[in-house]
């Protein structure tokens, strides 16, 4: 089914509350935006992308369900200029976004928000573009595999645009250091984040290392 700007609708509306469900957080990440950034990911996408990074946000169900303040209080990173939104899709929980990057503006945090839907679907939409006030960069479209980008540009493929919403950041401050972040947690899992699988991150170390 293609997704539209009112998809959001069908959801229970205690989702359009500015109570958040997530999929995951990162106190801070250099892998996704400009310098170091407080992860936000967004359970819940209906879009289905071939070859999505994330296919385990796409499930409407509760995740990791809490307030904008506790995002702030418990999860952000020390030194982090900024949050960045990613999904799942955001702006299916319109609310909950625009409470989260009101206060990060409120915290002189700069915002980065990633979405399946264009600029100008969320333009159009009253309910949406509420939003848009709070956002330095916007990166629109759904991710299309034919079109990976290759570059360290911070975008998955090349349909992806990137729109400066305020003056804080141009296209310089979009490149990163790397395309992908690995960590091992104290219990040994590996985790992955950025703008690759976490499969391909792991084949490219163990190429570059030569199994040594
Ligand atoms: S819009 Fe984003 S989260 Fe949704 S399927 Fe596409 S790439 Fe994945």
């Amino acid at each position: 089914m293609e997704p539209t700007a009112r998809s959001y609708d069908r959801w229970p509306s205690t989702w359009d509350k500015p109570l958040l469900n997530l999929h995951a957080l990162i106190p801070s990440s250099r892998v996704n935006g400009p310098g170091a950034r407080l992860v936000v990911f967004f359970q819940g996408c209906l879009r289905n992308c071939p070859g999505c990074f994330n296919p385990e946000t796409h499930a409407f169900r509760e995740s990791l369900v809490c307030t904008v303040d506790e995002v702030f209080l418990k999860r952000l990173g020390e030194g982090v200029e900024g949050i960045t939104v990613s999904g799942g899709e955001p702006f299916m929980q319109p609310a909950g976004l625009k409470a989260l990057l009101k206060a990060a503006k409120e915290r002189s945090l700069t915002t980065v928000v990633y979405t399946g839907f264009t600029y100008g679907e969320i333009l159009e939409d009253a309910r949406l573009n509420g939003c848009l006030g709070h956002i330095d960069v916007l990166v629109d479209g759904p991710f299309e595999r034919e079109k990976k980008e290759t570059t360290l540009l911070a975008r998955g493929s090349t349909n992806q645009a990137f729109h400066f919403l305020s003056p804080v950041y141009s296209i310089e401050d979009m490149y990163l250091p790397g395309r992908v972040e690995v960590s091992i947690g104290r219990d040994g899992v590996v985790t992955g984040t950025g703008f690759s699988s976490l499969s391909f991150a792991l084949d490219s170390l163990i190429s570059e290392g030569g199994g040594g």
